[in-house]
């Protein structure tokens, strides 16, 4: 079984500092199962290969009695794909061979622990279960390019089908610490093997190893699941830990301090005017970003003109609430047809939320932290890139109208920010001229003539429009 990664940095030999392996050399670790090789086939200055080769031992695998039971079928437990794929036991070499690299520590150069590296990956065989759409699942939110190589069953007997083996290259840029914590994780979620007991350390394991990317990756559950062998009650815990960061949306009737049928018109009145706005771009095709209990989604599904709506949150809460609210099981098929609920976040890069007319984000961007929110523009305007994107937010400004609220105090406890107008224009400002659109900024609700009005909303529309989206001018 063969994992070989290579580097084009430069100089690309940087990568056998980073990774504590010496390139002339041919070193060996043993593990568990086996034996795994380390070695370089090339070191240049211009690209770095090290090879992780792992010599399982099949009989040993039978006698520690951490291989296959044998339940499938009487051999099993001696003939079996184990020595031969990527599976979890590639994940325990990755440990072995490079645990320096992955705890982020360098000796020699710590200086390039941080530094994002140009990879390519190869994995000769790895048993994908779901195939290609699982392992783009599981790539593609992290930035991964994928090229998948399936195998058949037999190359002799093309009648007997493909198999479920494939040869997967990825390319990405990176830390390699990002790139070995990808790989640990992801290798024997793919796989989905179901040999081996799984016990509290492997939950432990699972959120050190995956702290950086798994509490936002949109398949956060499916991972979890898999990587702890269906057991449902380990996995709760772990999303459990998860969740615990990221924003808990309350009822968005508690978003305004003034008394609630106040606060409930204030936000339908909001939405109302996102919808009119959204009418008015000639948008057939609506994503809601941060959709939370999708009361837009429903003004949106009453209007004809919208053909395909989706509501994404990252919040399985909300979208659970969303899914009662708008009757998703009850409604027509035709309705049904035109509407869907996913789970995501905006932090990562999310093919589902690409090639959309327009994209809403009402009262969402508050509740990232500023990191976060740098990435989101990118997600939103550099790769989704609807034609048209509606920002609403808090007018900061407007705060001190509201009685109870202190001066500085924000009107929401998840809020990380509030942003007085001048603030929210410099944003969208440049974001406008960063990312190729026009803005245009109005005040929701009615404007007071010192503070403006309660919500402030932003307007962009990209001055690339290609000439099918004509019919949009
Ligand atoms: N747009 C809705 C909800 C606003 S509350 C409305 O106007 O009614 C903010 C929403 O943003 C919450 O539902 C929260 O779960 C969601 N959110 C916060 N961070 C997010 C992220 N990184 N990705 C996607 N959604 C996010």
């Amino acid at each position: 079984m063969l994992l070989t990664i290579t580097t084009t940095h430069q100089p690309a030999s940087d990568l056998s500092y980073l990774l504590h392996k010496h390139p002339g050399k041919v070193q060996e670790f043993e593990f568990s199962t086996g034996v795994a090789h380390v070695f370089y086939p090339e070191v240049s200055e211009q690209k770095c290969t090290i090879c992780l080769l792992l010599d399982i031992d099949p009989v040993g695998l039978v006698r520690r009695s951490n291989g296959p039971r044998g339940n499938d079928f009487a051999l099993e437990q001696y003939v079996n794909d184990r020595p031969y794929v990527a599976s979890s036991f590639m994940s325990s070499a990755i440990v072995k061979a490079f645990s320096t690299a992955m705890n982020g520590r360098c000796k020699e150069k710590p200086e390039l622990v941080s530094v994002p590296m140009p990879f390519e990956i190869e994995i000769a065989a790895i048993p994908v279960r779901g195939g290609e759409a699982v392992v783009k699942e599981l790539f593609e939110p992290l930035g991964y390019q994928i090229e998948l190589q399936r195998h058949p069953v037999d190359t002799h007997f093309p009648e007997w089908g493909e198999s479920r083996y494939f040869t997967l290259r990825l390319k990405n840029t990176v830390t390699a610490q990002q790139l070995l914590s990808h790989l640990y994780i992801l290798i024997p979620v793919c796989d989905n093997d179901k040999h081996y007991w799984i016990g509290q350390s492997e939950a432990e394991k699972l959120l050190e190893k995956g702290q950086d990317w798994l509490p936002l990756h949109p398949a956060r559950e499916f991972i979890t699941m898999r990587y702890l062998k269906h057991q449902r009650s380990l996995a709760n815990q772990v999303m459990e830990v998860l969740l615990k960061d990221e924003a808990t949306p309350e009822e968005d009737e508690a978003e305004e301090k003034p008394v609630p049928e106040q606060k409930k018109r204030v936000h339908d009145m909001r939405l109302q005017t996102v919808r009119d706005e959204l009418k008015q771009a000639n948008a057939k095709t609506v994503v809601d970003l941060g959709c939370g209990e999708g009361k837009l989604l429903k003004l949106l599904l009453e209007e004809k003109q919208f053909e395909k709506i989706l509501g994404m949150d990252v919040s399985y809460r909300s979208l659970e609430i969303a899914r009662d609210k708008l009757k998703l099981d009850k409604i027509s098929t035709a309705q049904r047809q035109r509407i869907e609920l996913i789970q995501g976040s905006l932090t990562y890069r999310d093919k589902r939320i690409e090639g959309f007319d327009a994209a809403a984000l009402v009262e969402v961007i508050e509740h990232l932290d500023e990191p976060r929110l740098a990435a989101l523009e990118k997600i939103v305007f550099k790769y989704a890139k609807p034609i048209d994107v509606i920002v609403t937010t808090p007018n900061a400004e407007y705060n001190k109208k509201f009685e109870g609220l202190t001066a500085g105090q924000m009107r929401h406890s998840d809020h990380r920010f509030e942003w007085t107008r001048a603030e929210f224009q410099q944003w969208g400002n440049r974001i406008a001229e960063e990312y190729n659109y026009d803005v245009v900024y109005k005040p929701v609700g009615e404007e007071d003539p010192e503070v403006g009005a309660l919500t402030q909303m932003a307007l962009f529309t990209t001055k690339q429009r290609t000439p099918a989206l004509n019919r949009f001018l």
